[in-house]
């Protein structure tokens, strides 16, 4: 009878997927419990909503409760077993015949009470096995999120460094189309400079196209072993508490090893190459620009925090800008309606800033700083150590080296279209198509308040 029971409690707690006893039972809307790590595999690449692996019924909730009595009743269980498989003949100390029931946490190994102060282990941190067992599986299984949370991690930057891949890609193409536009704008005579420039840039373009190969492939590999990893984990949670103790420090060492090194994405960009005279044939349109409309706003809520978000994705953190940060944004009050205008800001070595011209709609506009219909900017947002270059209307990732002094702004009213130029290294960094607006524009400036003088236009 008592077996019979206990047999049919066995039953109830064991797990649909592995058929081993429940590890970290988790409980799902139809009311089927599973080990997380089961639940958490069976579901990785299936599409909402989930189903139950049992009885098939949609489950929307992708949170996983632990079932509380259930992990109790396991414990219960597994320490049963426990306590079973230490009073058995094999468990008995060889030397002094007692029953072994100190873990000696140094070696790993499990020792009777004299053993246990015995010369070799008298040094050694020592507990009561059942004692440890409890605390040494709740260790396991952090280890075991943590490494799950790596390969999610790892399954983000995958998709990420795919998707930078495409835009690279694209980038390099447009980016093409533009400089040889340019060059015929300005030079139908310089043939030669055009053709080594693209040569050029084409070459950087495969060479930046390889690492970008190379590191998804890295990236992937890194999927593979963490998976790996993440099996063995499991496949030891199963085990009886007598292995699992033995076992489990190496395999914690392990693992916390590999999620040490992840391979990282790359950032990729070409160099600014210089195009003879092109800031030149402006000096007879260059007007000064007076920025002499300036709000200030806090930091939480603008245009470089979003944009921040948009090229860095979930591992941005808004650490370039402590939380008292605050930002100036500064628009013309010459409002340019007609004809040609060229000016230069300054940017001096600041972090985060935004150049370009807007029209008053968006500047009324109480989401400004998140909608850029009517902002034609050139944004630079910064991420650690990383910079990344954009232009809005609309968000597009400029893959170019990021200007350190000043920014060129072409505006062609006629034609409706807008250039960002890199002064010092006489390149071009973007060209908006004609016709990008019609109505009239400001000219437009923002940065981080970094305890600098503002004064981008001189
Ligand atoms: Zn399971
Ligand atoms: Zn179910
Ligand atoms: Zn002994
Ligand atoms: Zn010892």
């Amino acid at each position: 009878m008592e077996s019979d029971i206990s047999q049919a409690f066995q039953e109830e707690l064991t797990c649909f997927i592995c058929l081993s006893c429940l590890t970290e039972p988790v409980t799902i809307s139809c009311g089927h419990s599973f080990c997380r790590a089961c639940l958490q595999l069976s579901w990785e690449d299936t599409q909402l909503p989930f189903h139950c692996p049992m009885c098939r019924e949609p489950c929307q909730q992708q949170e996983m409760r632990i079932n509380i009595v259930l992990k109790k009743l396991v414990s219960i269980a597994r320490q049963a077993s426990l306590m079973k498989d230490l009073s058995s003949e094999e468990h008995k100390c060889v030397s002094h015949k007692e029953t072994k029931r100190i873990l000696c946490v140094e070696s790993r190994i499990f020792l009777c009470q004299l053993c246990s102060n015995s010369h070799e282990h008298r040094g050694h941190k020592h507990c009561p096995i059942e004692a440890a067992a409890e605390d040494e599986m709740e260790r396991f299984l952090k280890q075991m999120a943590a490494l799950w949370e790596k390969i999610q991690k790892n399954r983000e930057d995958i998709e990420e460094e795919m998707g930078t891949k495409t835009l690279w890609m694209d980038y390099v193409t447009l980016r093409e189309e533009m400089i040889r536009s340019e060059y015929r704008e300005l030079h139908p005579f310089l043939c030669e400079e055009e053709e080594k420039h693209i040569e050029c840039m084409r070459k950087e373009g495969q060479c930046v196209l390889e690492k970008l190969i190379k590191s998804e492939a890295r990236m992937v590999q890194k999927g593979k072993e963490l998976r790996d990893m993440f099996q063995e984990l499991m496949a030891m949670s199963h085990e009886p508490y007598v292995v699992l103790l033995q076992g489990l420090d190496d395999m914690v060492r392990r693992s916390e090893l590999m999620q040490l090194s992840m391979p990282k994405g790359i950032q990729p960009e070409l160099s600014a190459l210089p195009i003879t005279g092109l800031t030149e044939r402006f000096k007879h349109i260059q007007v000064h620009i007076s920025f002499d409309q300036i709000i200030m706003f806090h930091y939480k809520m603008n245009l470089f925090n979003v944009l921040r978000k948009f090229s860095f994705g979930h591992h941005s953190k808004d650490t370039s800008v402590d939380s008292g940060g605050c930002y100036l944004a500064c628009w013309g009050s010459l409002n340019f309606i007609s004809g040609k205008y060229y000016w230069e800001v300054d940017l001096q070595g600041s972090g985060d800033w935004a150049v370009g011209v807007c029209e008053d709609s968006w500047l009324r506009n109480t989401n400004q700083m998140t909608d850029y219909e009517g902002a034609f900017l050139l944004v630079c947002v910064k991420e650690g150590n990383h910079y990344s270059l954009l232009t809005t209307s609309p968000v597009y990732r400029q893959y170019i080296e990021r200007p350190l002094g000043r920014v060129g702004v072409l505006l062609d009213c006629e034609d409706g279209c807008l250039s960002f130029m890199n002064v010092s290294k006489s390149s071009l960094i973007h060209k908006y198509p004609p016709g990008t607006f019609k109505n009239s524009v400001r000219p437009f400036f923002s940065s981080g308040l970094k305890g600098r003088t503002f004064n981008p236009a001189h």
